[in-house]
C-alpha cells in the first residue's frame, strides 16, 4: 500500500512511520532524511538538493519531485511505501498523482497525525539539549535531576533556537497555511484520514493500523 503521512514536526511522525514500516514491510521514505543524508555524505539520490540547502535556499519543487521519483522507482517500493515529507503542497500532490498514474499505481491512504498547536508548543518549548553529549531532556516529561545540567555527563543544558515558543508558533502558522489545502485536496479524493496524535505512542499506532485495515477492506472488490 502507498501511504502518505502528514503531520507537523513534534507530532511523532518519524516514530509512527518506523512502526508502520516494520508492520507492513514497506520502506519509509523521508525527504527530510534524504536531504540530511545528501548534506552529510554528498552522495545518494538527494545530492542534487545539496547546493540549495547549503546556501540556505528553498529547494525548488521540480528538484524535490525528481528526487522522490527516483526513489520510488527503486525495487523495494514495488509493493508500496510510506511517504513522509512529500507532498508538502497541492502542487506536489499533483505531481505525485501524475507519477502514480504513470506507473499505474494507486495511493492507498493519507494519514494526518494531528496534535493541537498548544500541545505541540508545550512539547517542544520544554525540550532541552546537553551541550556536551547532546542528550535530550524535557522540563515536564523527562526533567534532569539537577535543573540545568545533564544527568549523564553534567554538561550545561540549552534550548535549541528551533524549539523557542515564538519560533514554534510561527512554524505552526506556516504549516497550516500549507497543509490545509492539502487536507482539502485529499478529502475530496476520499483518501484523507485524521489520526489523533495526542494519545500514547502505542494508541496512535493502533488507530493508524485500524485505519489502514479499514481501507484495505474497501479495496476488496465486492
Ligand atoms: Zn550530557
Amino acid at each position: 500500500m502507498f501511504i502518505v503521512l502528514l503531520g507537523s514536526s513534534g507530532v511523532g511522525k518519524g516514530t509512527q512511520a518506523e512502526k508502520i514500516s516494520n508492520q507492513l514491510h514497506i520502506p519509509h521514505i523521508s525527504t527530510g532524511e534524504m536531504f540530511r543524508q545528501a548534506i552529510r555524505t554528498g552522495r545518494g539520490i538527494g545530492r542534487e538538493v545539496r547546493p540549495y540547502i547549503k546556501e540556505g535556499k528553498l529547494v525548488p519543487d521540480p528538484v524535490v519531485t525528481r528526487m522522490l521519483f527516483k526513489r520510488i522507482l527503486e525495487k523495494d517500493c514495488l509493493s508500496g511505501c510510506i511517504l513522509d515529507g512529500y507532498p508538502r503542497t497541492v502542487r506536489q500532490a499533483n505531481s505525485l498523482d501524475l507519477i502514480m498514474q504513470g506507473l499505474d499505481w494507486q495511493l492507498g491512504i493519507v494519514l494526518h497525525i494531528v496534535v493541537p498547536d498548544e500541545e505541540i508548543i508545550a512539547r517542544t518549548s520544554g525540550r532541552r539539549e546537553c551541550s556536551t553529549c547532546h542528550a535530550i531532556y524535557h522540563l515536564v516529561s523527562k526533567p534532569p535531576r539537577d535543573p540545568g545540567h545533564c544527568d549523564i555527563c553534567g554538561g550545561g543544558l540549552f534550548q535549541r533556537l528551533d524549539d523557542r515558543e515564538e519560533v514554534v508558533r510561527k512554524r505552526m502558522e506556516v504549516y497550516w497555511e500549507q497543509t490545509q489545502p492539502l487536507v482539502d485536496y485529499y478529502h475530496i479524493k476520499n483518501l484523507y484520514c485524521k489520526i489523533n496524535g495526542s494519545q500514547p505512542i502505542w494508541d496512535v499506532f493502533v488507530e493508524i493500523m485500524n485505519a489502514i485495515d479499514r481501507r484495505k477492506m474497501q479495496e476488496i472488490p465486492q
